[in-house]
């Protein structure tokens, strides 16, 4: 799948991204990816498994998938009602079960047994679109592909004022345009990770949080000395919130 070329974005517009990044860096410094792996195989069915899954699910459900098929030849060679019972408290279990049976027999017989490091290449696998095929490339891989548009990046997009689009794959031409591409990766996490502590879908935190105010259209209000002194941007702590590991994705250790 192609990218549509994003439209120039101006000198303001960049700036104005950049400093958007920063504030959220400051915010959420152990922004990462949510899903726990530790080979890339496993990230990559850990992703398919999260759609329209929470990632905290899937991280109950992975142990003792990945236990009991420990690579790709195995989950290969079974069947998808062998790997049924392990996803079965996630939504569409039937049918993740089927893509992740497939897409590991499409690795072992089309990439001998190690998942592609291309986007095309990635693209052929049972459930995997786009997401997560980025996902795989930025997190595994560090290659910096595109940016992954899950549903708080494009709200959190349109909000922050970064994309008007709605199609995901224009949200991700557009962030490309305003980021550096050495960001992308990062970005996505820092957008999720403000999705789920500050912009719940209602918008939970308009006009209180310091990041809201400066950047979001919800939460356009005159930033007074006052109202600047009464909000902060410390950093959240992920790892007490959100997730049991505090390390960057790029540097995740395998799994003993
Ligand atoms: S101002 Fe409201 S809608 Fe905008 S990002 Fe913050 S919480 Fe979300």
């Amino acid at each position: 799948m192609d990218i549509p070329k994003a439209p120039k974005k101006s000198a303001a517009q960049v700036a104005r991204a950049a400093r958007l990044f920063k504030a959220l860096q400051t915010r959420y410094p152990t922004a990462h990816c949510a899903l726990n792996w530790s080979q890339p195989h496993e990230l990559l069915i850990a992703t398919i498994l999260s759609a329209q899954s929470t990632d905290v699910g899937v991280n109950k459900a992975t142990p003792a998938l990945f236990a009991a098929f420990p690579t790709p030849r195995d989950f290969a060679n079974a069947s998808p009602a062998k790997i049924e019972p392990y996803v079965k408290t996630l939504n569409f279990w039937r049918n993740k079960a089927k893509a992740v049976h497939e897409s590991m027999r499409i690795v072992c017989e089309q990439f001998h047994g190690e998942v592609p490091r291309d986007m095309k290449q990635l693209l052929t696998l049972r459930g995997v679109a786009r997401k997560t095929a980025n996902v795989v490339l930025g997190n595994a891989f560090d290659m910096q592909m595109g940016v992954v548009v899950d549903t708080h990046v494009g709200r959190l997009a349109r909000r922050m004022g970064l994309s008007k689009h709605e199609d995901p794959v224009d949200v991700e031409a557009d962030l490309m345009g305003l980021f550096p591409r050495a960001d992308w990766c990062v970005l996505s996490h820092l957008l999720i990770a403000h999705g789920r502590d500050a912009c719940k879908a209602r918008g939970e935190s308009c006009k209180s949080d310091l990041i809201c105010r400066e950047f979001c259209i919800n939460a356009k209000v005159p930033t007074t000395r006052s109202t600047k002194a009464a909000t902060s941007n410390k950093p959240v702590n992920l790892k007490l919130k959100k997730s049991k590991s505090l390390k960057p994705v790029a540097k995740q250790s395998r799994r003993p």
